[in-house]
């Protein structure tokens, strides 16, 4: 039973093939440049590397070259495209309308449509991607995975903003939160890390790479999390603000002129630890930076990252009356040791003690912590994909609409 895994941007698409009788990966492969010249698809299948350079000028394009390299009779993995049982598609903004995964109908592109506005540079391109498949493989079952519908099991007095009610009616303006995928996927293995049942643990989640968030999760179930309305909310990341007072905005839109492009540009693209440090988004550049050349502002970027980290840790605390296990996933989480014991440091308040040596680790399933931690600090790659492919094989097996 092979299932194929579908990851949408506006001008790249990421695909991996599953073998879900022993969720083995086939192969991977990236189409870049989609409807800009030099468009390129690299599959990558053990030591064996596929490039087709060829035009791409839309994602209906793409999909058809992604099948052509599937089957290709040197490069590919499979003989027929039959062979794939379903397709799971990564979809950002699911909104109020789904708590799950479900199976791609036209109700649910009606919904997708309507969702749009919430999520204007991520739900098109995640449309492209289902309406291209559904032309090329019209028979095959295709599954909605939402970055949003694992925190939709968040209390209203954690979704809801403080401003007037109406407007949660009128716009859907509230807290939806992203990464659910990576954040549920964590929270999974840290229960079976602990040997315990995901329905008797509290984990604080921590995604960090260049988009970034927590997630306060009891019993498996998000009951809270930073990003918010949009994924701006939250903490400071390469390139978004995060968290800021509103009144930065109106003011910046009237000393700079600025237009709403503009804000909106300047907080997502130009802000976060880019801004702060004028060095990079990337956290390598400015940890090498702040080491190598002393730089003050990427010491402040560093810093602040961290300080707001651990401040939503504290937060996460107290919602959750303590937690098992903090958890640290995703690019930096994964692979920077000195950022997660910057985050750490004097948390012996909260049980958190992490053991210097075990935590001179990268990109390993691994328990970082002291032996006498109460909480435990557990390093976890994420794993989105195979998460998609899991919500997908269910869906297939089972003959359900959703999960
Ligand atoms: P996204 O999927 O949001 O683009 P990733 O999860 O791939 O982000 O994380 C990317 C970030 O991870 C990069 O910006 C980089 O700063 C950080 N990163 C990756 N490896 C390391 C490392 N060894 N040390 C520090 N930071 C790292």
């Amino acid at each position: 039973m092979k299932v194929l895994v579908i990851n949408c941007g506006s001008s790249s698409l990421k695909y991996q093939l599953f073998d879900m009788t022993n969720e083995h990966v086939l192969v991977k492969g990236l189409v870049e440049r989609i409807g800009l010249e030099g468009s390129i698809l690299s599959q990558k299948n053990g030591e064996d590397k596929y490039e087709i350079k060829v035009d791409i000028p839309d994602h209906t394009k793409a999909i058809s070259l992604v099948t052509a390299a599937l089957v290709d009779p040197q490069h590919g993995v499979i003989k027929s495209m039959d062979e794939i049982s379903a397709i799971g598609h990564r979809v950002v903004h699911g909104a109020e309308d789904f708590s799950g995964s479900v199976v791609i109908n036209p109700e649910v592109m009606k919904s997708l449509n309507e969702n749009i506005e919430l999520a204007p540079l991520h739900n098109p391109p995640n449309i492209m991607g289902i309406q291209a498949c559904q032309k090329i493989m019209p028979n095959v079952l295709q599954v909605g995975v939402f970055d949003t519908a694992f925190h939709q099991t968040m209390p209203p007095h954690a979704y809801h903003y403080g401003i007037p009610y109406e407007y949660y009616k009128k716009y859907k303006m509230r807290k939806y939160g992203f990464h659910g995928t990576s954040h549920q996927y964590v929270a999974e293995r840290a229960a079976a890390m602990l040997g315990k049942p995901i329905d008797q643990i509290k984990v604080i989640t921590c995604h960090l790479g260049n988009g970034a968030s927590l997630a306060a999760i009891k019993y498996g179930k998000s009951i809270d999390t930073s990003m918010g309305y949009t994924p701006l909310e939250g903490v400071m990341m390469g390139t978004r603000s995060g968290d800021l007072d509103p009144a930065v905005v109106c003011m910046l839109m009237k000393k700079e002129n600025w237009n709403i492009e503009q804000v909106d540009n300047f907080l997502n693209k130009q802000s976060g630890v880019l801004g702060v440090s004028g060095v990079s988004s990337d956290f390598r550049d400015i940890e090498n930076a702040a080491i190598e050349d002393s730089n003050v502002r990427a010491q402040l970027a560093l810093d602040r990252f961290a300080y707001v980290v651990k401040k939503y840790i504290g937060s996460y605390m107290a919602v959750l009356n303590g937690a098992d296990a903090v958890v640290f996933t995703a690019g930096l989480g994964e692979n920077s040791s000195s950022m997660r014991a910057k985050i750490c440091e004097d948390m012996e308040f909260f049980g958190i003690n992490i053991d210097k040596d075990k935590n001179f680790t990268r990109g390993v399933e691994v328990d970082v912590s002291t032996n006498d931690s109460k909480t435990r600090v557990l390093v976890i790659p994420t794993n989105e994909e195979l998460m998609i492919a899991r919500d997908t094989n269910k869906l297939m097996k089972t003959g359900k609409q959703s999960l």
